[in-house]
């Protein structure tokens, strides 16, 4: 409702028009929702735009049906690259809230976000203690960079799940019950589904423990559970391996005995099969987001510990 009631402040505007065609929208909405009036299932009352699918699925967990969750990267998509549809910007805002991962994740969108935001902007990693990337093969970050990818870490998602659970409850205190209720049952899975992660991967070998991914997204999945990143393809999904950088890596995953590379659904596996081949290694999923194979964040943790267990 804030897009209305912010465009309405200026009539005559193409704005106003924008929000005359809107209010019809929601005005049809209200009355497909009062035809059914013995409906158990209410009306969502907070509009959500999350920046990710994973972040939309933390939103719709503590969220129920109180809440409209809808992200802007879909599954599947690569955050690092993404842009949006001229449909999304109007989603931004309209939207009560608009979340961000944040930490330079959303690089290449934050200040048409910030720009285009009608409701609140809620920054997760703001909140986060964010580390520096993992050394590696690869070439070194920038000194300062901070490694934005913090929900590997299950102690620091369950930070901005609580966060996400605080955002909704200033947003609509009347569901402020519901809100902790069902954060409360939601942290308990992370926190089990956090132990069985660990439990799986505490059980192999050393030359098990050890990951060489597509992009350098997994310093704070090997920091919780105790592995090694022992290199990546790309820095960032932004960049093109050199040949150099490639034959390091084949090199140095040789020289550790690395049987395993792991590949991401949402880039391209033609790098990653080819440092497979050069290195003599098998090629395994691994998840940083949502995808067609993974669609929840729990789901994600489990694939994880699955491939690199298997
Ligand atoms: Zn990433």
């Amino acid at each position: 409702m804030r897009l209305i009631r912010r465009l309405f402040a200026s009539p005559g505007s193409v704005g106003a028009r924008i929000g005359v065609a809107l209010l019809g929208v929601a005005l049809l909405g209200a009355a497909c929702g009062s035809d059914d009036a013995g409906r158990s299932s209410q009306e969502p009352v907070v509009d959500v735009v999350a920046s990710t699918a994973l972040i939309a699925d933390w939103v719709s967990q503590v969220g129920g049906e109180r809440v409209r969750a809808r992200s802007l990267v879909e599954s599947g998509a690569d955050v690092h690259t993404w842009q949006p549809e001229p449909s999304q910007v109007i989603a931004i805002a309209e939207a009560d809230v608009v979340l961000l991962s944040g930490g330079g994740l959303e690089a290449g969108f934050e200040s048409l976000v910030r720009r285009n935001v009608g409701g609140s902007l809620i920054v997760l990693a703001d909140a986060i203690d964010l580390h520096a990337f993992a050394p590696g093969l690869g070439e070194a970050h920038e000194d300062d960079a901070r490694d934005p990818h913090f929900w590997l870490d299950p102690e620091r998602a369950i930070v901005a799940i609580e966060r996400v659970r605080d955002v909704l409850i200033g947003l609509d205190p009347a569901g402020a019950d519901g809100y902790r209720a069902r954060a409360a049952a939601y942290l308990g899975e992370v926190r089990a589904v956090d132990a069985e992660v660990g439990a799986l991967l505490a059980a192999l070998p050393p030359e098990r423990r050890v990951l060489v991914t597509f992009h350098d997204a997994y310093g704070y999945f090997a920091r919780r559970y105790g592995l090694t990143i022992l290199g990546f393809v790309v820095e960032g999904p932004e960049v093109e391996p050199s040949a150099a950088d490639i034959a390091a890596l084949v090199e140095g995953m040789k020289g550790a005995g690395a049987g395993v590379i792991f590949r991401e659904p949402q880039f391209s596996a033609r790098v990653v099969q080819r440092v497979a081949d050069d290195a003599g290694a098998e090629v395994r999923p691994i998840y940083s987001q949502l995808s067609g194979e993974v669609d929840s964040y729990l789901g994600l943790l489990r694939a994880n510990a699955a491939s690199i267990s298997e």
